[in-house]
């Protein structure tokens, strides 16, 4: 049987049961990397994530850190106006 692990959100702390491994760090709801490039922030969303194949422009207002993040942190950024889709993003691309 499959060990239970956990995927906890960097931003709110809060916890989400695995889905994957621990390696990949996805679980429903919280299945979004955040990282930096250069002075900018991104997330990528993937399977599990009600954001799934989608990035995002993360504001540094939006308190969001680097790391996992799940959706309820992605989108309460969102309706802020913190957190912003990256239209032309193509996630087979
Ligand atoms: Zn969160």
């Amino acid at each position: 049987m499959k060990k239970e692990e956990k995927v906890i959100c960097e931003t709110c702390g809060n916890e989400n049961k695995e889905i994957f491994s621990a390696e990949t760090n996805q679980a429903y709801g919280t299945a979004t990397d955040v990282i930096k490039v250069g002075k900018n922030m991104y997330s990528y969303s993937h399977y599990g994530s009600n954001f799934d194949l989608m990035k995002h422009f993360i504001y540094k207002k939006s308190g969001i850190k680097l790391g996992v993040l799940c959706d309820k942190c992605l989108s309460e950024a969102k309706s802020k106006g913190l957190a912003k889709e990256d239209v032309k993003f193509n996630y087979f691309g």
